[in-house]
């Protein structure tokens, strides 16, 4: 107010003195340079601390908690029937969960039946490496029915486990999150819509009950909303990792329903990228919308007899059943037929909710982070902070932390394995704390290192604007790219434009620069922290240089910060200067030093015992018509007590295509006395060229699949029916063209119809089947205690196979 003044009153700042030399010419100077460091620190650190406790999970509630209520510690009573054993689809230990779970959804007074049937599997998936894929599942489904529906609400999880592990987590987790919210919703008024409990099987093998409930289930014939529950580890926050296209009202739901809302559009980019898949997909193959959420952390049990009830973290249950019965209850008395939205959402989570935004502003988001950023560079050459070639020049710098830090994570990560090569077949180390603490420091000392180096020469105005040009940059490659991953990068770049632009139209010596360039880093910190956080779980240490280089734009968004730390030069002559200079290398040296120390101590306190055995892969195969037996291990670099087993390799495809293709490694086994299964014509007819043959294929005992592939030099095969439902046939490589495989085969066995045009006088069909388990087997010495086992869906197989000319 009032009349105007001279700049060095009003705010605005004046331009550096002519001899201010480059690496003063930042864009904050304040006159308590330590004091202005210290409290910006502070502040960052108190927001990064707030933002990584809103990740914690919640309490479990105890047993007595109110009846409308979720507790985990009732559900956990449900954990410990389900997963008492290795409960994997066919088995008898798999009936008697059945039957628990049945009981308990009827106790309820819910309608509830099995639905038992035979189905292929969803989608065109990576496990059909055999050949087409069906099995025999039988899903528990109950039913609440609404008040007045307006279509049907879903609660998802599969209670099967896989062969090598109970499945403490994966999934008795999501099942008994589901009773314990059905028991929740049967305490209090009816809800508007239908809900729906759908506890799947054979998940593990192929979602072929998820696929049997989406395509066949009458309950299932209008669609409607899922919400998939899973557990892929043993801990952690439940995240939001999977919806269906066109989100935004989903997502909206979310935010405002789970009381722990952790969820990330940039997840579900990730999520797109893996080789994984869930009952959801079978959902999404279908007409269905909704939410598919996971805790992940812990990976390391994923899949292993270490899955067990006991090491389930309960807040992360308590957080499953929570958001679980949250949701149910806001999507039971919302109207289902406004759900669908024309687009996705942006979202992410910060302390206090998830932040959500359309979709559609992200490009236009991005192009003005790009243009915040340029009228920073624009002003700050303006104002004699930075020339066009010191701009230039930070630009370019900036690409070096950027390039040299995830790759720098990853030689740490090759190192560490190569010490400890038995990391190689876990999806996470048991205690990777400290490697990822390792993998932090590791990005921040290159980050301080750079711009040591760097900051005398270029000057710190211009490495800030090209730190920033790169994450608005990466914003718009982003927002093409992967939309819902843009806001990682715009955001930050957006806020440190605008903070640069505040600290430069503002006085330079008082608090508000500091000020404006600290708030504006908090929302770096805010955005990229539990990006950083949640990357580890979600990736493993394997892909720890992503985490790396998500560090590394969080640093380059605290810059002006990070300068603070770095002594001003200006003014200093001779000793003084040096000393400057060298008090700027400290922040890169201790974070070095603490790099190779983290490092040092996981490797100390990660080591294999028998509570964290090195997991190692390993099966049988016999063929039983030539009474050759093998050994078996996927790995390529098999630890001692395997390479006992394995002394060379093989290529199985002919032997075992029921096993896939590949080389394996392998050595010789001794016979065992198991039969074949039985593969019988029923009927055999040829008409017009074709032959049509009707086979029965039993197992001689008890097996978790079966397989039977034809020989395509001896047939074509024309069209192929698995109990009574007619199955794909599409060519596979090599000498079984055509296969196919089954899981959970009854005892009675399964009914294969095939026709074929023969090519010679007989036609040659492969069968096998598997079941799991070596302990038994000729010449099979038990694991040393820190031997454990991998999770893979072969691992333990115990395969018997034989040639029929008919
Ligand atoms: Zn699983």
């Amino acid at each position: 107010m009032g009349a105007p003044t001279t700049p060095a009153t009003t705010g605005t700042p004046a331009r550096p003195a002519p001899g201010v030399p480059p690496a003063d010419r930042a864009l904050t100077r304040p006159r308590q340079r330590l004091l202005a460091a210290a409290a910006a620190l502070v502040a960052l650190a108190a927001v990064g601390a707030g933002s990584l406790l809103d990740l914690r999970t919640p309490a479990p509630k105890p047993a007595d908690a109110p009846a409308g209520e979720f507790s985990a510690s009732r559900a956990y009573e449900d954990v410990q029937v389900i997963a008492a054993r290795t409960h994997v689809a066919g088995s008898p230990a798999n009936d008697q969960v059945r039957a628990h779970l049945e009981q308990q959804l009827r106790g309820l007074g819910l309608e509830t039946e099995v639905q038992d049937t035979v189905a292929p599997e969803a989608g065109q998936l990576s496990g059909a490496a055999g050949g087409a894929t069906v099995a025999r599942v039988r899903n528990v489904v109950a039913r609440l029915p609404g008040t007045d529906s307006t279509g049907r609400v879903f609660l998802a999880a599969h209670y099967d486990s896989v062969q090598t592990g109970p499945g403490g987590n994966d999934d008795a987790a999501g099942t008994s999150a589901i009773l314990e919210v059905a028991r929740a919703l049967t305490t209090g008024p009816r809800p508007r819509n239908d809900i729906v409990f759908v506890l799947t099987d054979a998940e593990e093998a192929c979602l072929c009950g998820a696929a049997a409930f989406a395509t066949s289930h009458p309950l299932a014939a209008d669609g409607g909303v899922v919400l998939n529950l899973e557990a892929r580890g043993s801990t952690g926050p439940v995240i939001m990792f999977e919806t269906s296209r066109n989100n935004a009202k989903l997502v909206d739901i979310f935010g405002r329903a789970a009381p722990h809302p952790v969820g990330t559009s940039f997840a579900v980019e990730i999520y797109r990228a893996l080789p994984n898949d869930t009952d959801f997909t079978a959902f999404l193959d279908q007409k269905f919308i909704g939410l598919n959420s996971a805790y992940i952390d812990g990976g390391a049990i994923y899949h292993t007899p270490l899955d067990t009830p006991e090491a389930m973290d309960r807040g992360s249950l308590q957080q499953h059943g929570d958001n679980a019965l949250g949701l149910a209850r806001e999507f039971g008395r919302t109207d289902l037929t406004e759900l669908r939205s024309g687009h996705d959402a942006t979202y992410f989570p910060v302390p206090g909710g998830l932040v959500r935004y359309p979709g559609t502003l992200t490009l236009p988001l991005a192009l003005l982070a790009v243009a915040a950023v340029a009228a920073l560079g624009w002003l700050t050459r303006r104002q004699g902070r930075a020339s066009i070639g010191r701009l230039a020049a930070g630009f370019g710098l900036a690409l070096v932390p950027i390039v040299v830090a995830p790759v720098a994570a990853q030689l740490l990560w090759l190192a560490i394995t190569t010490i400890r090569p038995g990391y190689a077949e876990l999806l996470d180390p048991y205690r990777p704390i400290w490697y990822r603490l390792a993998v932090v420091a590791l990005a921040a000392a290159i980050l301080f290192a750079w711009y040591a180096l760097t900051r005398r020469r270029i000057g710190p105005a211009a490495l800030a604007v090209g730190g920033l040009a790169w994450l608005a940059l990466l914003g718009v490659l982003l927002a093409v790219a992967v939309p819902g991953g843009a806001y990682l990068t715009t955001v930050p770049a957006l806020a440190g434009a605008l903070g640069g632009l505040v600290a430069l139209r503002t006085r330079q010596t008082g608090p508000w620069p500091v000020v404006a360039v600290t708030a504006a880093a908090a929302v770096g910190v805010v955005i990229l922290l539990p990006t950083v956080v949640l990357l580890f779980p979600a990736l493993g240490m394997g892909m720890g240089g992503v985490a790396a280089l998500v560090a590394v734009l969080l640093g380059l968004t605290a810059l002006p910060v990070v300068d603070l730390l770095h002594p001003q030069a200006g003014g200093q002559r001779g000793l003084l200067a040096l000393r400057a200079r060298r008090l700027g290398v400290l922040p890169a040296a201790a974070t070095a030093v603490a790099a190779v120390v983290l490092a040092g101590v996981g490797l100390g306190v990660d080591r294999f015992d028998a509570d964290h055995p090195a997991p190692t892969h390993l099966m049988y195969a016999m063929d039983a018509g030539t009474g050759q037996a093998r050994w078996l291990s996927h790995e390529s670099d098999p630890q001692s007590w395997t390479d006992g087993y394995v002394d060379g390799t093989a290529d199985v495809g002919d032997d075992f295509p029921g096993l896939g293709d590949g080389e394996l490694r392998a050595g010789p086994a001794q016979p065992a006395n198991l039969p074949a299964p039985k593969l019988d014509v029923v009927a055999d007819a040829t008409a017009g060229g074709e032959r049509t043959l009707r086979l029965r294929l039993t197992p001689q005992r008890a097996a978790r699949l079966a397989t039977l592939h034809v020989d395509t030099s001896t047939a074509t095969v024309l069209r192929a029916e698995v109990a009574g439902r007619p199955v794909p046939v599409e060519p596979r490589e090599g000498k079984w063209g055509f296969g196919l495989v089954f899981h959970a085969p009854p005892t009675e066995g399964i009914e294969v119809t095939l026709t074929v045009r023969p090519i010679a006088g007989q036609v040659a069909l492969r069968a096998m089947d598997a079941s799991d388990g070596l302990d038994a087997l000729p010449g099979f010495r038990a694991r040393p205690p820190a031997v454990g086992v991998v999770g893979s869906h072969s691992s333990e197989m115990l395969a018997v196979a034989r040639t029929y000319p008919i």
